[in-house]
């Protein structure tokens, strides 16, 4: 992970106090957390961002490619720190972990799947939803 003053750089913004923190609290969630949960996470320490700062580093972290959404229910998004590089997840729908997959095992099919539609393929996309081992081994021991 590069350092947050560059990250926020080429994110387009400028490097203070507020977004750092922003940032720092990203990364130490490792979990998709959304701007409200941040704000108020956040809002126990003095000198708090507030909740448009939150939403716009989000959102420009987005943007450059450093930041995923995920979607968070009734139209809100929780957003996780990411590689900005290409890759896949596997996320628990129970608990929210978010397990990055760096090799990419699709672009073969994608490609197949668009060929055989007269398509050509620029980009895809694909998460894994399902239980995390931890989630999936409570709900084995509560059975
Ligand atoms: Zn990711
Ligand atoms: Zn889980
Ligand atoms: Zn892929």
């Amino acid at each position: 992970m590069m350092a947050v003053d560059q990250m926020l750089e080429r994110a387009g913004l400028k490097a203070t106090r507020q977004r750092t923190v922003i940032v720092r609290a990203l990364e130490r969630s490792g979990r998709p957390v959304t701007a409200q949960a941040l704000h108020a996470r956040l809002g126990r320490s003095g000198n708090a961002p507030g909740l448009a700062t939150i939403y716009r580093t989000l959102q420009a972290l987005e943007q450059a490619g450093y930041a995923r959404t995920f979607p968070a229910g009734e139209g809100e998004l929780s957003y996780k720190l990411c590689n900005p590089g290409h890759h896949h997840h596997l996320i628990c729908e129970r608990c929210g972990l978010v397990v990055e997959i760096p090799s990419c095992e699709v672009e073969e099919w994608a490609g197949e799947v668009a060929r055989r539609r007269g398509f050509t393929l620029s980009a895809h996309q694909a998460d894994v939803f399902g239980l995390c081992p931890q989630c999936a081994g409570g709900a084995r021991v509560r059975v």
